[in-house]
């Protein structure tokens, strides 16, 4: 595989911004190299367009210069850690340099980018973990101690941006023929017990490219699984890679090979994953793509979260309200895992009635958010149910009134609390096909404030 023909295939747009990287760090006079899943995904030919860099000095230098250059750039420093993160705002421009041409010049690229874009700057630096499971010290390092600290030889490559050798491959751990065997390895034997959320990317990066654990990381995984390594990890880091484990492309793979292999009490006390869970995740992946297909332009959904509500599935609310506060899910996140236990059979027998009146069906399901309905929509399979959400997203969500709080105010009315309720009786009686126009809608409202101001 020629490295260099590979950066060359890279959109243009992406191939300009390392350019600029490659010239801003010539000029500091400062190595910098492409690392991580961008190169493992550049090697296989996959689609990564996150790119991140590695400096063998003064990343966040770097990183200020190139902003800089870019103009409609912000940098996040965080000096402690050495590292840097540029966001570009859509509409940046770069004017640089392409790379030149075997005994050609360099010929000027300009490039207006249409999509905002990140670029992850960090100084390489060695990793000491003083105790299993513990935040790692850290010192400063060369490229190849930055390359050690990582979890799996297929991630801990690197590309060379220098000017005299671009595009070179740097691979000190036999990443790339572990790439061509399809094989996840991690550098060292203690990996797993420093650092045992990389048990949970081992299992996502195998499922992701239907690789295999090989035999020697294998056995060091199960001895971290019997030495309870996933109960001494931190949640919140837990918590980051089971989200990732959850956005990828078919969950239910990865979850059902991380229950074999390390289960998933680390989670929960009592989670399994039997088969009516694992029947429920592929349901909710059909419901996702229902959605998705149907309805592109309304808000997008958070998948993860609805694949994360079926893995919760098997455990009672109190059992979920410890997971929550455990892992210390966002507010928001919290709120539509919890909604989501609490529905129980008394509201699917209400969703259900048979000629349900579609004010009900509105009043059951317009306070859950959208990936709660789905996922209610993949547990209870029966045509009633089905029909009152899909009616609810394709009828009923977006429906309004065409009065306002003015048309309120003019019928004397003071704003208040009083209006909520007025509009939602209009909303149910449209719903329920009882008014229409915006005449009717005026006069069921000049009825309901007379009984309001009590005239009536
Ligand atoms: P993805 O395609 O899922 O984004 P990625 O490899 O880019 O995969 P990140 O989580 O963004 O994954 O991490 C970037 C790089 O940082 C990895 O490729 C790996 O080299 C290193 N890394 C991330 N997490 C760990 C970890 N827990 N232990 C060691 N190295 C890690």
């Amino acid at each position: 595989m020629d490295r260099k023909h590979s950066l060359d295939k890279l959109p243009q747009d992406i191939r300009s911004l390392i350019y600029l990287v490659r010239d801003t760090a010539a000029k500091k006079n400062i190595s910098a190299y492409l690392v991580g899943g961008f190169v493992r995904d550049l090697l296989l030919g996959v689609e990564n367009l996150d790119l991140d860099i590695v400096a063998e000095s003064d990343a966040i230098g770097l990183a200020g210069e190139f902003a800089r250059r870019i103009g409609a750039a912000e940098v996040v420093r965080h000096k402690r850690f050495g590292t840097a993160t540029v966001r570009i705002r859509p509409g940046f421009k770069v004017d640089t340099f392409a790379a030149p041409k075997p005994r050609g010049k360099p010929t000027p690229l300009s490039i207006n980018h249409e999509r905002s874009r990140r670029i992850d700057f960090s100084t390489a630096r060695k990793e000491f973990y003083p105790a299993p499971a513990r935040l790692p010290e850290v010192s400063p390092g060369n490229l190849r101690d930055d390359l050690f600290r990582r979890d799996f030889t297929i991630n801990a490559m690197a590309v060379s941006i220098a000017r005299d050798s671009f595009g070179r491959l740097v691979d000190f751990f036999g990443g790339k023929a572990d790439l061509e065997q399809k094989k996840i390895r991690i550098l060292h034997d203690l990996s797993f017990r420093d650092d045992p959320t990389r048990i949970l990317r081992a299992v996502r990066f195998e499922q992701r490219y239907n690789f295999r654990i090989e035999p020697g990381t294998l056995r060091r995984l199960k001895e971290a699984v019997k030495l309870k390594a996933l109960f001494d990890a931190g949640p919140h880091r837990l918590r980051g890679e089971l989200i990732l484990s959850l956005k990828e492309r078919s969950p239910l793979k990865g979850i059902k090979r991380l229950s074999g292999l390390a289960g998933l009490q680390f989670i929960s006390p009592g989670l399994k994953f039997p088969a009516g869970a694992q029947e429920l995740m592929r349901a909710i992946a059909k419901e996702i793509a229902w959605f998705k297909e149907r309805y592109p332009r309304r808000r997008e959904l958070d998948s993860w979260l609805v694949y994360c509500l079926g893995l919760l599935d098997p455990l009672s609310l109190r059992a979920v309200a410890g997971v929550c506060a455990k892992f210390a899910f966002r507010r928001g996140e919290e709120k539509r895992i919890l909604d989501y236990k609490k529905i129980n059979h008394k509201f699917a027998a209400d969703l259900r009635k048979y000629r349900q009146r579609p004010s009900r069906i509105f009043a059951l399901l317009e306070p859950l958010a959208y990936e709660v309905t789905i996922a209610v929509k993949a547990k209870y399979r029966d045509r009633p149910i089905q029909e009152a959400i899909a009616d609810f997203f394709e009828i009923y969500n977006g429906i309004c009134i065409a009065v306002g709080g003015d048309d309120l105010c003019r019928l004397g009315l003071s704003p208040g609390p009083a209006y909520r309720k007025i509009f939602s009786k209009v909303l149910s009686a449209k719903l329920d096909g009882r008014i229409k126009s915006k005449e009717e809608e005026l006069s069921l409202i000049r009825q309901l404030v007379k009984e309001e101001q009590g005239d009536v």
